[in-house]
């Protein structure tokens, strides 16, 4: 799903441009229909799926097309790290809408930020991000007015009640009036079920975890310079052992590029695109079911739901940039309680992509240079996430 069919504010469009989204994560896809229903929400949401942009996206289009001062959006999470996260992405997304205004409030800085915090918070800031015991030393002095709150947002709620906020939580919300509640989670313990029972009015409850991969997917990786990754994948297609494989490319341009060199070199291969149609779909899968051919080469259309069995092999010869993306495809691997060995080819560009992913599954997975005869291989940095994905600029902090 694209941005333009839930948003059509250019000013909003633009923001969600400049940070390099195109398409919708799959949380995103899930949630921000029912937000802009006013729903309240029970997610459960990692980390990297992009579920503070599912949030804040839908309050920043409510503020937008009904702008009013004071407090609108209240966001607790649990560390002043995290604050400063949702912050920057605030401050990206609203960018081009000048009068939407927040702070994040977090605590153990100095007695300026105290005051400055407090003046925002008197003031009637409309979005504030806070960790609990902070939003609370502030509301035990008297100044903020909730009268105008319209969302409330726990975002890595497991993570608070892990360090023991669930009092502050309950304290907080006996303040607040009448709101929409989102309640985001990256697990869904029986407390979380518990709290989302007392806080929430008939939620939608959108549980992601299922989308983890299986333990039984072994994953490695190559790194890779782009000019030597067909050599490399001829290389993984020749030493490894697999009884059928799948060979994932990003568009359908490459996935046509890698046939022609597989087959021009004697490759028992097939592939399947968006643009075939259903007969000539279901007789490739047919195809290579019955081994006919023993390597697919495939764009994400084949990721989703496919269930050929005794695929061994899965190649991300391009790493999607959607994590989902990267558990469907390697969730054509090993299933039915089987093993099967997921292969991802990571060029430089492709770093930052790997570096969500790995967060995603709270996983790191083991990384090789290429074997000598393809050649040298990049060194794997870290990117920074402020380089990921948008164009850097100076965000104007508001309010402060
Ligand atoms: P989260 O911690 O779940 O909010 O995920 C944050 C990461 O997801 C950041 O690296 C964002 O830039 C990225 N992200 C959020 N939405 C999208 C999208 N629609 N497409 C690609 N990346 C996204």
């Amino acid at each position: 799903m694209i941005f333009r069919e839930l948003f059509s504010d250019n000013k909003i469009l633009e923001a969600i441009e400049s940070f390099g989204y195109e398409e919708l994560t799959e949380i995103q896809e899930k949630v921000i229909p029912s937000i802009l229903e006013s729903k309240d929400i029970l997610a459960c949401s990692k980390t990297g799926s992009g579920k503070t942009a599912a949030y804040i996206l839908p309050i920043i289009k409510s503020l937008s097309e009904n702008f009013t001062d004071g407090i609108r959006a209240v966001i607790i999470c649990p560390t002043r790290e995290i604050c400063l996260q949702i912050e920057e992405q605030i401050a990206g997304l609203a960018y081009y809408y000048e009068k939407i205004s927040y702070i994040s409030i977090y605590g153990g800085n100095d007695q300026d930020s105290f005051v400055k915090q407090k003046n925002a918070l008197s003031k009637g800031v409309n979005i504030v991000v806070a960790t609990p015991g902070r939003l609370l030393s502030h509301m035990a002095l008297g100044y903020i007015n909730y009268e105008k709150l319209q969302f409330l947002v726990l975002d890595e709620a497991d993570e608070m009640l892990d360090m023991g906020f669930y009092e502050d939580i309950m304290k907080v919300l006996t303040y607040l009036p009448s709101r929409q509640t989102l309640l985001f989670s990256a697990t869904m313990p029986q407390k979380i079920k518990v709290l989302a029972e007392k806080i929430l009015k008939e939620p939608i409850i959108i549980d992601l975890n299922k989308s983890k991969p299986a333990d039984e997917i072994n994953q490695l990786a190559y790194l890779v310079y782009p000019d030597n990754k067909l050599k490399l994948l001829f290389y993984v297609l020749n030493n490894y052992q697999y009884k059928r494989a799948i060979v994932f490319a990003s568009t359908k341009t490459s996935a046509g590029n890698i046939y022609k060199k597989l087959k021009e070199s004697k490759y028992n291969v097939i592939a399947i695109d968006s643009s075939y149609n259903q007969l000539q779909r279901i007789e490739t899968i047919r195809k290579f079911k019955t081994r006919e051919n023993i390597i697919l080469v495939s764009t994400n259309l084949l990721s989703r739901g496919v269930d050929i069995e005794d695929v061994e092999l899965i190649i991300n010869y391009e790493i999607p940039e959607k994590v989902e993306d990267y558990v469907h495809r390697i969730g054509r691997t090993a299933r039915a309680g089987k093993t099967g060995l997921a292969i991802s080819l990571i060029q430089p560009s492709e770093f930052s992509y790997f570096q969500r992913i790995e967060k995603f599954m709270n996983k790191t997975v083991e990384k090789f240079s290429c074997p000598e005869e393809i050649g040298n291989s990049p060194v794997y940095e870290i990117v920074r996430k402020s380089k990921q994905n948008y164009k850097r600029r100076s965000f104007k902090r508001k309010n402060q």
